[in-house]
């Protein structure tokens, strides 16, 4: 034990050996294997199906870079049921993998640091849920002998939650609702990995920031920092279930458009909102609302497709929008996001992305929008990312 000790830290290199103990007979018994990379899963992907018809395994992949020199991740495969469901190349790793506590992308782990792999794996249609997933990560390590410094080792087994998926209604009515950072590339919620109470909760892995065009494709018309401006400013937010009203903050004020308010605290980011418990460890979060809009306090019952606010632009917001989003508990941060399914909604059209929606967003211009005619109506789905829907009561 002493010498593999002392091999471990006179070169600090590491996985390129393989040890074997020994029985009394010279029989090797169990395979030891240096693995430089840590690979983990700690919150395993609940299956939902997305409005691409989809079934998607949304989660995080820790790795740590227990070397002593850089690992240069070069491909991910994601294996389930001995079947690669996934593969992410250099490019591929490089835009989702992210250092931890930062929000830019790299494919590098420093040495002695940690990074989250943001995954989204896709079913091909059919395929069953698989029962196990595992990872194959090939990374270069800068730390190792010549001739040693590429290594493939698989880790993060994990089994998919297959709790139930929560069916809701929608929290809008009307037409013209863009599903602003929805799952399941965007990064500002799917990323949104926050260390709470000790450990990293990603509380708004599904959350979606809805806006509204109107009739000419614009998010607003007239002056950006007033809050009329925006077409939906004051529209009505419903219950998507019946429940209970877990939190309540209202008293805070509207926000001016166009900047991000300064010195926001943790309490008042999102604003006017409701946390409603929809029962069986859900809990949904309608954030941003107009204070006085808000009539509920802690304890009340509301009903499906009840009025519970209007949108504004409180909290943390540069832009009057509902902030929604389904997670395990009714501590907003201290939550882990979960999947949702809307009962019905139509899908109209689709922008042509993020960037051009926040650029169009930035300049008052309209945005772009491919038309899907006749309009797609789709069931039991979680709203993909920029996708333009509309709403009506069933
Ligand atoms: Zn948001």
């Amino acid at each position: 034990m002493r010498c593999l000790y002392r091999i471990c830290f006179a070169y600090l290199l590491l996985p390129f050996m393989m040890f074997c103990g020994c029985g009394a007979f010279g029989r090797c018994e169990a395979t030891q294997q240096m693995t430089p990379l840590l690979i983990a899963v700690n919150d395993a992907p609940v299956p939902f199906r997305g409005s691409d018809g989809l079934v998607h395994l949304v989660y995080e992949l820790w790795l740590t870079n227990m070397s002593s020199g850089e690992a240069d991740v070069e491909e991910v495969e994601v294996i389930g049921d001995g079947a690669v469901l996934e593969k992410l190349d250099t490019t591929g790793v490089s835009h989702h993998l992210q250092p931890a506590g930062l929000r830019e992308s790299s494919e590098v782990l420093a040495r002695g640091t940690q990074s989250i792999l943001f995954l989204n794996v896709v079913l091909p249609n059919g395929t069953q849920i698989p029962k196990q997933l595992l990872h194959r990560i090939k990374a270069h390590y800068s730390a190792a002998p010549p001739g040693q410094q590429e290594f493939v080792e698989s880790g993060g087994a994990t089994t998919p939650d297959l709790q139930p998926v929560m069916e809701i209604s929608a929290p809008l009515r009307g037409d013209g609702y863009i599903s602003a950072d929805s799952c399941c590339e965007s990064t500002r919620h799917m990323r949104a990995a926050m260390p709470i109470n000790g450990r990293v909760y990603v509380a708004q892995r599904y959350a979606v920031d809805w806006e509204q065009l109107d009739a000419s494709n614009r998010i607003y018309s007239g002056p950006r920092e007033k809050l009329e401006s925006y077409t939906i400013f004051g529209k009505p937010v419903y219950a998507v279930a019946d429940g209970v009203v877990a939190v309540v903050v209202t008293g805070l004020p509207e926000q001016t458009p166009g900047k991000y308010p300064a010195n926001i605290s943790i309490e008042e980011a999102d604003g006017n909102s409701i946390i409603e418990d929809l029962g069986g460890h859900h809990f949904a979060c309608y954030a941003h609302m107009q204070s006085a809009s808000i009539r509920f306090h802690r304890g009340d019952r509301v009903k499906r497709g009840q009025i519970i606010g209007l949108v504004g632009n409180s909290g943390n917001s540069v832009a009057p929008h509902l902030h929604f989003h389904v997670m395990s508990s009714e501590l907003s941060l201290a939550s882990n996001g979960l999947p949702y399914q809307i009962d019905e909604f139509k899908i109209t059209g689709a922008t042509p992305g993020t960037k051009a929606f926040d650029e169009a967003e930035e300049k008052g211009e309209p945005i772009t929008v491919t038309p899907v005619s006749p309009p797609r109506v789709v069931r039991d789905s979680l709203p993909l990312d920029q996708l333009i829907v509309s709403w009506t009561p069933r």
